[in-house]
């Protein structure tokens, strides 16, 4: 037992102890970012930001999501464009950035529909009330209302493909009363929650 060899002990403490920090900060940042990622993807979208506002305060419940899914019903895609938020009939709907209305209407599976431009975004709120608000041509401004939540049955489409299982006419494809918002960006569909975020 000589100097020397204690020295070397202690060399190769001190790197062990090293490696053992360094991993186990590695492995907590990457824990810490995880809970990050999931967080924003489950609750923040619910805030707004300076450019947009969320369309239906007081409902968060993202029933399905935007991208490849299991069509909940007949007539509906199997490759969802936007996401659903659950909300009863005459919720109101707020636009979530400014625009122009371009388009109102019963739109197949989408239902009854609002559309509004802005800049390169096309903002569809399907599922909508046939009693519209808002008009072909109209400006709105961001958190102005623009629709409300529509009801699951309809009487006013003549030739209405999309019915229950009961043979009743639907609102487009759903299974029940809900906004579906659709954010094409230069005509191509993209995820709304990263507009919330
Ligand atoms: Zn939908």
């Amino acid at each position: 037992m000589n100097h020397k060899y204690i020295y070397s002990l202690y060399i190769i403490l001190f790197i062990i102890i090293f490696l053992i920090c360094i991993t186990t900060t590695y492995l907590y940042s990457s824990d810490i970012f995880i809970f990050d990622n999931s967080n924003i993807k489950e609750h923040s979208f619910i805030f707004s930001n300076e450019e947009f506002c969320w369309p239906i305060p007081g409902f968060h419940k993202i029933t399905s999501y935007f991208g490849p899914r299991v069509s909940p019903t007949n007539g509906a895609s199997s490759n969802h464009s936007g996401i659903d938020v659950a909300a009863p009939q005459g919720t109101v709907l707020y636009a979530i950035t400014s625009g122009k209305i371009i388009f109102t209407g019963f739109s197949g599976a989408n239902g009854h529909t609002v559309k509004m431009q802005s800049g390169s975004l096309t903002i569809l709120y399907c599922h909508v009330s046939p009693q519209y608000i808002v008009s072909v041509g109209d400006s709105i401004s961001k958190g102005e209302q623009i629709a409300n939540v529509g009801p699951k049955y309809i009487i006013d489409v003549l030739n209405n493909p999309y019915k229950d299982s009961t043979g009743k006419a639907t609102n487009g494809a759903l299974t029940g009363t809900h906004l579906h918002l659709t954010i094409k960006k230069d005509g191509i569909a993209v995820n709304p929650l990263d507009f919330f975020q």
